[in-house]
C-alpha cells in the first residue's frame, strides 16, 4: 500500500534515498505502530502528507483548529466549493482556499514537497544544503535554495526568553578565505550563549569587542542568572555587568578544559555541530545568510526534545510573512 502511495507520488526515490538513515525507525514503526509515540517519521509522513489534498486537509485543520472562518469578516458560516478546493463565506461571499494569505499561496511548488522540505530541514541534526534538497524534492537548486531560506525564516524565534541558570558563553570565527592572497580573511564572529540543560543562542556579532559582546549579554541573559562560565578572554570581565560579575566563573583552557562544574563544554559543543554543518552542509555561507544559518540551528537545537516539531514549524510556516526572492538575494549595501 505505502509502496502504491508513493509510486503514484514519484516519492520513491526520495524515499529510498532517506531510508537507510530511517531504517531503525522504520523497524520500530513497523512493529509498534505510528500510534506508538507523536514523534513523526518518515512513513508517517508520506501515508498522513503524500497527496496535495491530505496537506491541504492539515493547513485548514492547523490554521482553523476550531473550524474554518473567513479570513475577511471572521464568520464562521463557510460554505465549500470541493471541485475547486475553496470556501465560499455565506455572510460576505469572500471566497477563499486553505492556502490563502499564507506562504504556501503562490507556489507552484506541490504542498506535499513543502512538508517534506519542511520535515528534512527539522529532522537533520547539522542542517540540509539546497545542493541536496533539490536533488531529493527534483526541484532547481534555485527553488531549493529559495524554499529553504522561507523554512528558515519560519523557524525565527521572535521573542526569546533570556537564558538563566548556569550560562556558558563562548565565541568562535567561521568562514573567511582570502579571496587574494594579500586580503586579508574576513572572519565572522558568533557569539554562543548555552544555559545547562537548556537553550542555546548563537549571535552573529560586528567584532568581539567587549561593548558588543556587552549588547548580546544584555539582550539574551536574564537576572535569573546563578553561574557565568567563560574562559580567561579579557572580553568578558569588561562584557559583565556588576551582577554577572559577582557570577562570573572563569577555565584556563591552557590549563583544563573542565574544573568540576566550571568548563564551557556544552557550548563548544554547539559549536562543533555548528561548524560541521557549515563545512560539510552548507559549503559556504555568506555574512549575509549567516544569521538565519544561526537561527535555524538554535531552532533546532532548543526543540530537540519537542515530539510536535514539524507540526509547530507547519504552524509557523502558516502565519509567517512571504520573504520574498528579491529580498534575499540583494546585496547586504541594499538590504533592509
Ligand atoms: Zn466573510
Amino acid at each position: 500500500m505505502l509502496l502504491q502511495v508513493l509510486n503514484h507520488l514519484g516519492m520513491e526515490q526520495v524515499f529510498y534515498s532517506l531510508f537507510r538513515g530511517h531504517v531503525l525507525r522504520m523497524l520500530l514503526f513497523l512493529l509498534h505502530g505510528a500510534s506508538m509515540n507523536n514523534e513523526l517519521d518518515l512513513c508517517t509522513l508520506i501515508q498522513d502528507f503524500g497527496s496535495e489534498e491530505k496537506c491541504r486537509t492539515y493547513l485548514e485543520k492547523l490554521r482553523w483548529p476550531k473550524g474554518v472562518h473567513c479570513p475577511s469578516c471572521g464568520s464562521d458560516k463557510i460554505s465549500r466549493i470541493t471541485a475547486r478546493n475553496q470556501f465560499d463565506c455565506d455572510a460576505c461571499r469572500y471566497q477563499f482556499s486553505a492556502t490563502a494569505g499564507t506562504i504556501f499561496h503562490d507556489t507552484h511548488l506541490p504542498l506535499w514537497k513543502w512538508f517534506l522540505a519542511t520535515y528534512l530541514l527539522c529532522e537533520s541534526r547539522k542542517g540540509m544544503s539546497a545542493n541536496q534538497l533539490s536533488r531529493m524534492l527534483k526541484t532547481t537548486y534555485k527553488t531549493a535554495w529559495y524554499l529553504s531560506h522561507r523554512i528558515r525564516a519560519a523557524m525565527l524565534e521572535t521573542t526569546p526568553e533570556k537564558l538563566g541558570g548556569t550560562v556558558e558563553i563562548d565565541e568562535t570565527y567561521i568562514g573567511g578565505k582570502p579571496r587574494k592572497w594579500r586580503d586579508r580573511p574576513e572572519k565572522q564572529v558568533v557569539i554562543g550563549i548555552r544555559q545547562r540543560n537548556g537553550d542555546l543562542r548563537l549571535i552573529h556579532a560586528e567584532d568581539a569587542k567587549s561593548a558588543t559582546v556587552r549588547e548580546i549579554i544584555k539582550a539574551n541573559i536574564g537576572s535569573h542568572v546563578e553561574v557565568i562560565v567563560t574562559d580567561e578572554s579579557a572580553i568578558y570581565p569588561w562584557a559583565l555587568n556588576k551582577m554577572q560579575k559577582n557570577l562570573h566563573r572563569t577555565i584556563n583552557h591552557s590549563k583544563h578544559y573542565a574544573h568540576g562544574d566550571v568548563h564551557t563544554n556544552t557550548v563548544e559543543s554547539a559549536f562543533s555541530l555548528l561548524k560541521r554543518g557549515i563545512v560539510g552542509t552548507w559549503h559556504k555561507v555568506s555574512a549575509k545568510h549567516l544569521p538565519a544559518y544561526l537561527d535555524e540551528m538554535c531552532f533546532r537545537f532548543n526543540n530537540r526534545k519537542n515530539p510536535f516539531l514539524f507540526r509547530d514549524t507547519m504552524i509557523k510556516l502558516i502565519d509567517s510573512p512571504n520573504l520574498e526572492y528579491k529580498h534575499l538575494t540583494a546585496k547586504l549595501s541594499d538590504a533592509a
